[in-house]
């Protein structure tokens, strides 16, 4: 077995391994990229772009079968599933193919292939090679979680988010199980797609949501757009012939039905295990997952850095891709490690509607005792909402009690992509509920409706005037 000598070593060539290479590089050129599968990241390969890309096409499909709401009517509407999962494959694997090109443009002695474990502080086996690492920085992701006893029952018939993107046309029938992200943007694209689902979700949970009154608008309009069971409890799945039998309880009742396959989106759990972490020289907390810190990386005082989904912290590409330049320039700076000040929270699902949560949730604030006034409004009768016949959802947003400082928003509703970052960025600069209603408000736009949630939010503050109802000159159904 070779022996390789690296100042930083990376474990994961994902978002989070490619930003630690970036940034460990400005200090050294001493670095080893560790990857054990291909390259290409999670978000190219099996998630953020492909999934958006399928969705893309369920709109598609929505535009045109919603068109008869404006009188255009379309004639012989049909989804040839063979040509939708071409073109998710075919631009899924452009993204990849940049991703790939930058990677492989890597020098080749900075990149190892092979299954990276500890074997002592400092020391890695990986492929066929001892690797002894000044440093050493954890990016290994995460993968989703499905019950073995699933697999056993199903076979290929039970599926996870990265077999869909491999599709060659469309199946007939999904059930997807789990209501979290990922599960209810795939579950939603695949309906309006034309295909059979059900959605079975846990507690009543809809996506990333923790506003009760969101939340329950938010049930009401996935329940409206395809069969969802949020409540689902004592799962149970069999296969039976070429079908997938699955049987659950929900509200005191036992419900079963047949599809073509189980899509298992319960959840993703970090790459942890199979790391050798117990000979790292580091603490591990919850679940295994290193502690460390968040505004350097590190874990403890030790020279090993750790970022990405492999942290279970916001599992997001913004995210990974900052806490990886965070925990590289730190692992190649290291002892000289710096505090990196982190971005407002932002989380967006391409849902139909999408749900966004930017700045401080609901459960954060409550479980803080945040003192806190809410201003809300409903997109139903929304001006702008209205006229694109997407008047669906609601957004409550969130503000502090004598200084007037705003901390956060849920909604789901249109153009919620975008108004999420409005309230982000008016998080990160600290802006007060006031300075963000002083700001131009165009018309008509769907911003108006945010517009009449944050003077609700300043009235219930006692720092602004009972708002104008059905204000005219705001604009009609601002
Ligand atoms: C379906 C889906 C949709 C998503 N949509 C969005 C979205 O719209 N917006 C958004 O912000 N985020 C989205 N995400 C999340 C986003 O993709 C992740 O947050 C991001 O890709 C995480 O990057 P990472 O570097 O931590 O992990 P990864 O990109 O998974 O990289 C980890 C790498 O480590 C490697 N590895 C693991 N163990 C070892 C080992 N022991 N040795 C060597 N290599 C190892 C793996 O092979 C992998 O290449 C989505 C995720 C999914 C699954």
């Amino acid at each position: 077995m070779r022996t390789i000598e690296t100042d930083v070593a990376i474990i994961g060539a994902g978002t989070a391994g490619m930003g630690a290479y970036r940034g460990a590089r400005e200090h050294t050129e001493r670095v080893l990229l560790i990857e054990s599968g291909p390259y290409g990241t999670t978000c190219a390969r099996v998630g953020c772009m492909p999934s958006k890309l399928l969705i893309a096409a369920a709109e598609a499909a929505h535009v045109v079968g919603s068109a008869g709401a404006f009188g255009v009517q379309v004639a012989g509407r049909t989804v040839d599933g063979e040509a939708v999962m071409r073109r998710v494959r075919s631009e899924r694997d452009r993204f990849v193919g940049f991703v790939v090109e930058t990677v492989e443009s890597w020098p080749e002695a900075h990149r190892l292939r092979g299954h990276a474990r500890f074997t002592a502080p400092g020391r890695l086996q990986a492929g066929d090679a001892e690797v002894r690492a000044g440093r050493v920085v954890i990016a290994t992701g995460s993968h989703p979680v499905v019950p073995v006893q699933w697999r056993e029952a199903l076979g290929d018939r039970l599926i996870v988010n990265d077999d869909v993107f491999d599709w060659h046309t469309l199946p007939r029938s999904v059930a997807v199980v789990g209501a979290g992200v990922i599960g209810l943007e795939l579950a939603l694209a695949l309906a309006r797609l034309g295909v059979r689902v059900r959605l079975l979700g846990r507690r009543e949970r809809v996506g990333p949501l923790s506003d009760p009154v969101v939340g329950a608008k938010a049930r009401a309009i996935v329940a409206a757009a395809l069969p969802f069971t949020p409540n689902a409890e004592h799962i149970h799945v069999a296969r039976d012939g070429e079908d997938v039998r699955v049987e659950c309880h929900a509200d005191g009742e036992l419900h079963v039905e047949r599809f073509d396959y189980l899509l298992a989106a319960a959840g993703r759990a970090p790459n942890v295990h199979d790391l050798g972490l117990e000979h790292a020289g580091i603490d591990l907390g919850c679940g295994g997952i290193p502690k460390f810190d968040r505004f350097t990386g590190q874990c403890g005082a030790s020279p090993v850095f750790i970022a990405g989904d492999v942290t279970a912290e916001r599992p997001l590409l913004h995210e990974a891709a900052d806490a990886g330049r965070i925990a590289g320039d730190n692992a190649g700076r290291y002892p000289d490690v710096r505090v990196r000040p982190r971005r407002a929270p932002l989380a967006i699902v391409f849902s139909e509607p999408q749900i966004m949560m930017a700045g401080e949730s609901f459960a954060e604030l409550n479980a803080r005792k945040a003192d806190i006034a809410i201003g809300e409004v409903g997109f139903d009768d929304q001006g702008r909402s209205r006229v694109m016949a997407r008047n669906s959802g609601h957004l409550r947003v969130y503000g502090e009690r004598h200084s007037g400082a705003f901390l956060g928003a849920e909604m789901i509703g249109p153009a919620a992509e975008h108004i999420g970052h409005l309230l982000a960025w008016s998080v990160q600069h600290r802006l007060t509920v006031q300075q963000m209603l002083d700001s131009p408000f165009y018309h008509p736009v769907v911003e108006e409706g945010l517009r009449s949630a944050l003077r609700q939010l300043n009235r219930n503050l006692q720092m602004g005037p009972v708002p104008v109802e059905r204000c005219l000159d705001c604009g009609p159904g601002a």
